[in-house]
């Protein structure tokens, strides 16, 4: 049977990693959340006191960027790999405000790109993968034979995420979900580095008013699409 690459980009909270996982699990293909990898580099950044609110130190983070171990394992009870940074199982770690706060500017630069975007080829090469994030059909895998890309509403983005963390036993404050996500939309589609954008060949699904459901439905029907061509 035929193997593809499947790319899902969009906007913060739109729910790509949700509809990634489920695709993934309908074709036995692998999912991989490249966003985890990004916030990763960041809470080994905040772990070594080289990012806060206030301060960044950039170039001791490039420095040490040898020393952060990026790699996921699959965990059979969730049905998804989780990320880990230097053999220590941080997903729970990485899903807070204050992570998500402080990661575009991690990803803006490019030596933490390019170090975990070679991590991501590798992981894809034999394809039979989905992959989400900012730039997978534009950079990471622009000959993916299926690309999405999600977008939906600011408020329907953040009352998710503000749902998501709430539900979590985080305590935050809607308005401050909102900002962190259109703060986040902005940085990552006007960064200098592979900026978040639609490729000309990547299928544009809004998803405020789409069931979950619909969206896999959607999904699934072009692979067959693809796999029947
Ligand atoms: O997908 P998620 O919201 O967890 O991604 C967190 C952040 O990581 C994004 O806001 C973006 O700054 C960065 N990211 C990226 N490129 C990717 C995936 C995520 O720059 N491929």
């Amino acid at each position: 049977m035929k193997q593809i690459t499947i790319a899902i980009d969009g906007f913060s909270s739109t729910g790509k990693s949700t509809v990634a996982k489920l695709v993934a699990k309908a074709l036995g293909y692998v999912y991989v959340d490249s966003g985890a990898m990004y916030r990763a580099i960041t809470f080994f950044a905040m772990q070594n006191d080289m990012i806060s609110n206030n301060h960044f130190s950039k170039d001791k983070l490039i420095a040490e960027l040898p020393n952060a171990k990026v790699s996921f394992k699959f965990n059979d009870e969730l049905g998804f790999a989780e990320v880990y940074l230097n053999d220590e199982n941080i997903e729970r770690d990485i899903r807070t405000l204050e992570v998500s706060n402080l990661v575009s500017t991690i990803a803006a630069i490019p030596e933490v790109r390019a170090q975990l975007v070679k991590i991501q080829k590798e992981i894809g090469k034999h394809k039979a993968v989905v992959m989400d994030g900012r730039d997978i059909g534009t950079v990471v895998f622009p000959d993916a034979e299926l690309k999405i890309f999600m977008s939906a509403s600011a408020d329907t983005r953040a009352a998710r995420r503000f749902k998501e963390l709430s539900d979590r036993g985080e305590t935050v404050s809607y308005q401050d979900v909102l900002e962190n996500v259109q703060k986040r939309d902005h940085l990552d589609s006007t960064r200098k580095d592979s900026p978040l954008y639609k490729a000309e060949d990547a299928i544009a699904i809004d998803n405020s008013n789409l069931t979950i459901q619909e969206q896999l439905d959607f999904i699934l029907q072009q692979v067959q699409t693809i796999l029947k061509a």
